[in-house]
């Protein structure tokens, strides 16, 4: 029977120490400010602004959040990134995906002062992340780091699976993985053979969207799962795992929720604390 990755404990552990840091930054007269800009009426974006609104409160993090609506022109959305980079009371700037139609979000990313990019995602940091030389990651991916660091699971020399190939999970993870010199395959929805890979994988990583995609049969006994997935199935979030039975055969799990997700969160909140002290020129 495989072991729970506590990653909500792991980010409750975290905030405590980042609550303290937040305090002592104000004690010099430094707020930490956070700006979010969320373009048009995604329900889960709503969802995913407000847990960040609640996590930035509990911190002590000022967080603004433009609401702005779904026919914004990308023109006057970066005009708004163009006044939120030169404001030196804002840290942390993130655009909450997907955007409307009419806005490439690429266009997005690459406006943002890489200095306030909580998110690790524009093309400088992205950059930065490949060389090996960062200072900032994508929290999703920095998070499952930070929670097998946790749980010391090394991942060296270690075979390990992701499944799925986006910007903000699968290719920023393969990134981080092979800096701590694991072995890396990136899989896809075009990938023949998942269960190929995943089989021989030490640490299997699940980021597709796609309820009950990884079963028993498709992973080792004894590996390491980790379930990013968030999946709404009557009124219930699952993952992308079927927990059930991969429980049984794997030596560690994440759970849906209470995983990955609180981490995620949590790091965020830790990228725009280290994004302020950078600001302030404080180690
Ligand atoms: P995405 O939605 O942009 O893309 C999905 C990826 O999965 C693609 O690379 C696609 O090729 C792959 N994929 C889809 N179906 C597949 C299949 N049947 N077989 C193999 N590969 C398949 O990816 P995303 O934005 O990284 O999100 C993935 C999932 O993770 C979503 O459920 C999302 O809600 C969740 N997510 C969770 C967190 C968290 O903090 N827990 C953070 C980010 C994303």
């Amino acid at each position: 029977m495989g072991k729970i990755l506590d990653g909500k404990s792991l980010a409750n552990l975290r905030a405590q120490k980042l609550k303290k840091e937040v305090e002592i930054l104000k004690q010099d007269g430094i707020n930490p400010l956070f700006c979010v800009i969320n373009i048009g009426d995604d329900p889960a974006s709503k969802v995913y602004v407000k847990t960040k609104k609640r996590r930035a409160q509990e911190m002590g993090i000022e967080q603004k959040i433009y609401q702005l609506p779904s026919t914004e022109s990308e023109e006057s959305v970066l005009n708004l990134i163009d006044k939120l980079n030169q404001d030196p009371s804002v840290h942390g700037i993130m655009v909450q995906m997907p955007t409307p139609e009419q806005i490439n979000v690429n266009h997005l990313l690459e406006r943002i002062d890489p200095e306030k990019d909580v998110d690790g995602l524009t093309p400088t940091n992205i950059g930065h992340l490949w060389q090996s030389d960062h200072f900032v990651e994508p929290a999703t991916a920095i998070g499952i780091m930070k929670l097998l660091e946790h749980y010391k699971i090394n991942v060296a020399g270690k075979n390990v699976a992701i499944i799925g190939r986006s910007n903000i999970v699968g290719k920023p993870l393969a990134a981080l993985m092979l800096e701590k010199d694991a072995s890396v395959s990136v899989l896809h929805s075009k990938t023949k053979s998942l269960s190929t890979y995943t089989r021989m994988a030490d640490i299997i990583i699940v980021a597709a969207g796609q309820e009950n995609l990884l079963t028993s049969e498709m992973v080792k006994k004894g590996a390491v799962v980790i379930d990013v997935g968030i999946n709404r199935v009557e009124g219930h979030l699952v993952g992308d795992v079927d927990f059930k039975q991969v429980l049984s055969k794997a030596r560690w799990i994440t759970p849906v929720p209470g995983g990955v997700g609180p981490l995620t969160v949590e790091l965020l909140m830790e990228q725009v604390v280290k994004l302020t002290r950078r600001a302030h020129g404080i180690k």
